[in-house]
């Protein structure tokens, strides 16, 4: 039996791919990969949808470093999709020759994006991913060069497609021809595509020798984030579940601070340095110009550092227009 492995992210062309391959009676597989940048929940949703049986590979450190340095540069943010993908198409690859698939397939359509799916960079993914003849992209299959498994006929050719370009009308048949009732809109789903979320993530990496940590990436979720004028980076709760989710930080040995006399945000430090006693003042000063003060000219903020007992300072609140300008 003929057994192929699908880069699968859940979005509609990844589940054609499969389907189109399946037609032909190939035994298929899918493989999503996970990240912090990257959220699989939809490719578990799709493969369920078309009933596929989806592996899930840890790739965190793997889009970290080319998060750091990409041989082929970034997109229109911070990602370096030809590496990226060529990168997943290498683990693919390995996992293909490890579980003995026969071939790579993805659901990339030949010119649907400017950057990542013309000709040149399709070819460019084949060879730096090691994998060129037995990539299979069954949507454009027909305008592209047969792989080994099309030549040796394990993959019949002419049932494959010659879809290329944006244009949807062709996928919106095979949706049809497929009974596909569910699938989500073109839009990413990749964090590193946007703009917002990288200013966070650019500041991080710029301020981290080698790759950051973990735990500090998956912080650049939140959205109120300062970096202070003595170097320290802190998140500031804009709601009761951030303010929770960054509370629970504390357990993890991260520096934590919120307000005691009124109700008010908690902030949360990045990395493992902690803040001067400077940037803990600004910090406290910050936390009681969010907080609900009233007439209150002071407010008292509880630090919790990272290993030290927690002690409280009291201070006046920050002018907003002096904090803004470190917001990121
Ligand atoms: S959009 Fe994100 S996950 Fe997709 S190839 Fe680009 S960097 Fe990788």
């Amino acid at each position: 039996m003929v057994r192929g492995i699908s880069l699968f992210s859940g979005g509609l062309d990844s589940m054609l791919a499969v389907c189109m391959l399946r037609e032909q009676g190939i035994a298929m597989e899918a493989v999503v990969f996970r990240s912090p940048f990257f959220d699989i929940r939809q490719a578990r949703k799709s493969a369920a949808h078309i009933d596929v049986k989806l592996h899930v590979l840890d790739f965190t450190q793997d889009i970290l470093g080319l998060v750091r340095c990409p041989p082929h540069g970034f997109g229109g943010a911070m990602n370096p999709c030809i590496d990226c993908h060529a990168a997943m198409i290498r683990r693919a690859g390995e996992f293909m020759r490890a579980h003995g698939y026969d071939f790579v397939s993805t659901g990339e359509v030949l010119n649907q994006r400017p950057m990542s799916q013309n000709r040149k960079s399709l070819d460019v993914v084949a060879e730096s991913s090691g994998l060129t003849g037995y990539l299979l992209r069954p949507l454009s299959a027909q305008l592209l060069d047969p792989t080994v498994p099309e030549t040796d006929g394990r993959v019949d050719r002419s049932r494959l497609g010659s879809v290329s370009g944006r244009n949807r009308q062709a996928q919106l048949e095979l949706v049809r021809r497929y009974g596909i009732t569910e699938f989500p809109s073109p839009a990413g789903g990749c964090l590193l595509t946007e703009k917002g979320y990288c200013r966070k993530l650019r500041d991080l990496f710029d301020h981290t020798d080698g790759l950051p940590d973990v735990a500090d990436v998956e912080l650049m979720k939140f959205s109120r984030q300062f970096r202070l004028p003595e170097g320290g980076r802190i998140i500031v709760g804009r709601n009761r579940t951030d303010n929770q989710a960054l509370k629970a930080q504390a357990a993890r040995g991260r520096m934590i601070l919120h307000t005691v006399n009124v109700p008010g945000p908690t902030a949360a430090v990045v990395g493992s340095a902690g803040l001067t006693e400077g940037d803990i003042r600004l910090t406290a000063g910050i936390l009681a110009s969010y907080g609900d003060r009233g007439t209150l000219t002071e407010v008292t903020v509880r630090v919790h550092p990272a290993s030290d007992a927690p002690y409280e300072i009291t201070v006046a609140p920050l002018e907003r227009n002096t904090y803004t300008q470190w917001m990121l």
